[in-house]
């Protein structure tokens, strides 16, 4: 059944794939032992048996003229495995080698050696082949391969003590046959313990492949809910897999506890407002005398925080997804922040805040004017808020060879060194009864961080707890014109 769209097909296991795998290679390795076996072994063979004819006609042929010609004929012979003969023209022995093994060359009779004889014109590499049923003896030219039960023969015309002789030389190649048969129930065994091993070997591989990722799946099935214990994985690979897992489950608990503090925060931050409004509201729409002005303040006030926290949660949102662009520009930071500084002072004079700003040279940077100034009215309003009863706030700025810090400090109560790290993160609030500040929405350090980076500034926060904060960034500034 061909399966449909709805219908996937199924894939193979990695237990079946190992299984597959070895088997493939074990088969491979078969078939290659077989040919080798059965093809190359005879023309392998029967090339070495024939090259080891000539090189023994060739090494006794230098002893011709010598006394001992037949006593190294004899010697030659015997190494090689090969019975040798010296014979006339008319077909009679002139010498024997007499050697023992499996030698065609003693039965020819002498009419069947003067056959020989006129079948050579000075030397030939001949195949002699005996038919027991018929009793006769073939004689071929040497051509490719010796088939099984032949003998190499090698006959040459030579002229030794000024008598013109034939110098004959008979190899068997039979032991081929032995041989062939004894690999022969020798591969079968192999083939057999090969595939067992290959067997044995896949199922072991398998297990420590498949069982542990097996393992590794059945226990992410619980990522969903946030939690992962890792099991045994005995390979680094798997252990790799099992870290990414881990941290996965951290990751999202740590987005789950994000969640469930943001919608905390979230309806702490709107209910206090809306709950303000609408008090207000119907207190001035029941008595007509607290409709005063002080009143309407409260519920316009209120309204203007609401819209803020809705605006900073659009940004945020915004310039996280790359939603918002940014338009970069030279601009006067140092003017900038002393204006805002400025404003900062007629705002909150009546409330005994100080703001002092030391800035040295006048700086131009390249960035998103508005976005540069919501990051420095964000820290402006946590140290206004934070800040000690003393109601002051610094703002310092450094400038160095290619880059401006501007540092806004306060006398605050700090923050405990564990908590730096995070009060970074959305609406991450260092104490659950958080402080309501007079602008803050629990998004302003993340609305700086990320501002910033996409500036591609630093930021960062020095504190001592019980004696203020100074929280800094750092902008590259733009290059003089010459
Ligand atoms: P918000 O101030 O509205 O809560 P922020 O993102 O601006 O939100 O700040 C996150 C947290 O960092 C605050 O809740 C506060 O606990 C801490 N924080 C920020 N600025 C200061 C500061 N100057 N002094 C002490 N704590 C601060």
């Amino acid at each position: 059944m061909k399966p449909t769209a709805d219908q996937p097909k199924t894939k193979r296991t990695i237990r079946q794939k190992i299984f597959l795998g070895f088997l493939i290679v074990v088969a491979i390795t078969l078939a290659l032992l077989w040919l080798a076996q059965v093809v190359l072994f005879d023309l392998v063979y029967s090339n070495v048996r024939t090259n080891e004819v000539k090189t023994t006609a060739r090494h006794v042929k230098l002893y011709l003229n010598e006394a001992n010609f037949y006593k190294m004929l004899a010697d030659a012979a015997a190494t090689n495995d090969m019975c040798a003969e010296v014979i006339s023209s008319d077909g009679s022995i002139a010498y024997d080698a007499e050697n023992t093994g499996l030698c065609l060359l003693h039965s020819l009779t002498q009419s069947q050696r003067q056959e020989l004889i006129a079948m050579v014109d000075s030397a030939a590499l001949l195949s002699l082949t005996y038919d027991p049923i018929t009793e006769e003896y073939e004689v071929n030219s040497l051509n490719g391969v010796l088939i099984g039960g032949s003998n190499i023969l090698y006959i040459e015309k030579v002229t030794h003590n000024g008598e013109t002789l034939y110098l004959l030389l008979d190899a068997a190649v039979s032991p081929v046959g032995t041989i062939k048969k004894a690999s022969a129930s020798f591969l079968i065994t192999l083939s057999f313990v090969l595939v067992i091993v290959a067997v044995l070997l896949a199922n072991f591989i398998a297990k420590l492949i498949a069982g542990p990722i097996g393992a590794i799946s059945r226990e992410a099935k619980n990522l969903a809910r946030a939690s992962y214990t890792p099991p045994d994985s005995h390979s680094a690979e798997l252990d790799e897999l099992n870290e990414a897992l881990s941290t996965a489950a951290k990751d999202l608990k740590k987005v789950e506890r994000q969640r469930t503090e943001l919608i905390a925060n979230l309806s702490h931050d709107l209910r206090t407002p809306l709950t303000l409004i609408s008090g207000y509201a119907e207190m001035m729409r029941d008595l007509p005398s607290e409709v005063t002005e002080e009143n309407l303040t409260t519920i316009v006030d209120e309204t203007k925080r609401l819209t803020t926290l809705v605006n900073d949660m659009l940004d945020i949102s915004l310039l996280e997804n790359g939603q918002k662009p940014m338009q970069p520009a030279p601009f006067a930071l140092t003017e900038a922040i002393d204006a805002t500084v400025k404003q900062y002072r007629e705002l909150t004079a009546k409330d005994g805040y100080s703001f002092t700003f030391t800035s040295g040279d006048s700086v131009t940077v390249i960035a998103d004017r508005a976005m540069i100034l919501q990051v420095v009215c964000n820290l402006l309003n946590n140290a206004m808020t934070y800040t000690g009863e003393d109601k002051t706030v610094t703002i310092e700025q450094i400038v160095n060879e290619d880059s401006v810090r501007i540092e806004v400090s306060d006398t605050g109560c700090g923050i405990e060194p564990d908590k730096l790290s995070l009060i970074w993160d959305r609406y991450y609030k260092v104490d659950a009864a958080h402080k309501r500040a007079a602008r803050g929405t629990g998004l302003g350090l993340s609305i700086v961080r990320t501002v910033i980076s996409l500036h591609g500034g630093r930021y960062g926060v020095r504190s001592t707890v019980g004696k203020g904060s100074t929280f800094w960034f750092e902008l590259p500034i733009a290059p003089r014109p010459d």
